[in-house]
């Protein structure tokens, strides 16, 4: 983080702009709006400052920049149209360690001012960091588009009920149910938006009145193979709004970096070294939470239903009648597939694609034969201490032993690592990765040398 993110309040609190120009009076609008104490210093000032001046609004100070200037202030801006002024001002704010922005050079100063959306008391900032000022522009541009007006009007009434809500209910899930509903209460927004008082009032009094439900509920939900871009926008909901959040091994760290910040997260991979968590454990864990009223995402690598056990850990739930919903995810053959330039069918290659655990146990209900036959891709998951079978078995039902194979290990993240071979080469080829990564066997995995992008 270059910079820190922090909201200021300035009502009545000296500050110094120094210029008097266009880019000036847009600084002094917002310090204005913010209440502060405004002292303005410059040579000449335009129209818009004398009639400020005029008004009491704010003081003028004219001549060339003076350090005695940034006497009593909290804040500083330097807006004028030469560079060696503006910094000037920089320095000498420095020295005394007040905050200063300098309008041309953002980077050299001690602060920056954020694009913002002003929806007050709702107040969203969008800041590059003074790298990329028109990407901030363009993304808050974006949250004026999505964001209604009458946000501003909403947020208000939100706080003058705080104390009632409080009041009326006990648990932080009960005020935290209360708030949802209210924020997303379209009727109350629009009657808002219409100025209509007593129908807002009556609306809010339906909604303190209805019951919220006690009782918690878990979601499934997918996280992809490691990208935090291939996460749904649903699965970013789910893990935004949960109270806790129970994943594995598989889930990427900048995934988990989306995560409310005070969820709670348990882990329950395998680490190093250590053992998985028992699924009987997990499935008591999920449990338990959802009885105690919480909204849990059970966080799966890829998608929860591919080899992810999603559906026992639900069959639990149903038996206590906990309320649980799935959110896919995509699937680790899916993104490796796409991230290594694989395609997973291709009309002249391979018209099926089999995803195959490589957890070989059950060796006698695999059938190779089918496995082996022309034209269709094979994914095999966890496959990797089984490579030595696998090419056993494909080679001895008569697959052709020069088949391209691929595989991939860390798959869409930029630790990505794809080898291409054949299926003679497998079992060497397999003891060159780690976990996780997939083995894809089929003549697809030719198309890589012209379709890899990543
Ligand atoms: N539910 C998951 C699969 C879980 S099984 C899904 O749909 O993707 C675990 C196996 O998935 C690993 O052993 C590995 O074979 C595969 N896998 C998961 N993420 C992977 C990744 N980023 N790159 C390569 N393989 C991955």
């Amino acid at each position: 983080m270059d910079y820190f993110p922090l909201f200021c309040r300035l009502q009545g609190k000296r500050c110094l702009l120094v210029g008097g120009g266009d880019v000036a009076e847009r600084k002094a609008r917002l310090l204005l709006d913010a209440g502060a104490d405004l002292h303005v210093g410059a040579l000449d000032f335009s129209p818009v400052f004398q009639q400020w001046a005029e008004q009491g609004k704010l003081h003028l100070i004219s001549g060339t920049f003076e350090e005695c200037w940034l006497e009593g202030c909290w804040l500083v801006i330097a807006a004028t149209d030469d560079d060696a002024v503006n910094q000037q001002v920089g320095d000498a704010a420095e020295a005394r360690r007040i905050f200063c922005n300098l309008v041309d050079a953002p980077q050299e100063a001690s602060a920056i001012m954020p694009s913002i959306v002003d929806r007050s008391p709702l107040m969203i900032a969008v800041s590059s960091g003074g790298r990329a000022p028109v990407l901030a522009r363009l993304m808050r541009e974006k949250l004026e588009a999505m964001l209604p007006q009458h946000l501003g009007q909403l947020a208000s009434l939100a706080g003058s009920l705080r104390n009632r809500v409080k009041q009326t209910f006990a648990s932080m899930g009960q005020r935290r149910a209360f708030w949802e509903r209210f924020f997303a209460s379209d009727r109350l927004a629009q009657t808002l938006a219409n100025g209509d008082q007593p129908r807002a009032d009556h609306i809010v009094d339906s909604l303190f009145d209805a019951p919220l439900s006690q009782q918690g509920e878990v979601v499934l939900v997918g996280a992809g193979p490691g990208d935090a871009g291939l996460l749904t926008l649903k699965g970013l909901q789910c893990i935004q709004q949960a109270d806790v959040v129970v994943y594995d091994r598989l889930v990427s760290e900048p995934i988990l970096n989306l995560v409310r910040r005070d969820a709670e997260r348990i882990f329950v991979g395998k680490q190093a070294g250590h053992h998985c968590v028992p699924q009987s454990q997990i499935n008591q864990l999920l449990l338990e939470q959802a009885q105690s009223g919480k909204r849990v995402v059970r966080l799966k690598g890829g998608d929860p239903f591919i080899f992810g056990r999603g559906g026992e850990e639900l069959e639990i739930l149903a038996q206590h009648n906990i309320p649980f919903s799935v959110v896919p995810g995509i699937t680790a053959a899916s993104g490796c597939a796409a991230y290594s330039g694989i395609p997973l069918t291709h009309r002249d290659h391979a018209q099926s694609v089999r995803f195959v655990t490589g957890h070989l146990q059950q060796q006698g209900e695999i059938e190779w034969q089918k496995l082996a036959a022309e034209q269709q891709t094979l994914v095999f998951y966890m496959g990797l201490n089984q490579a030595p079978e696998i090419q056993r078995q494909l080679l001895q039902h008569g697959m052709d032993a020069a088949m391209p194979v691929a595989i991939v290990q860390n798959g869409t993240t930029p630790d990505q690592r794809v080898e291409t071979a054949t299926l003679a080469e497998l079992s060497s080829l397999a003891q060159q990765f780690a976990s996780p990564a997939l083995i894809i066997v089929g003549r697809v995995v030719s198309l890589r040398h012209q379709l890899r992008w990543f």
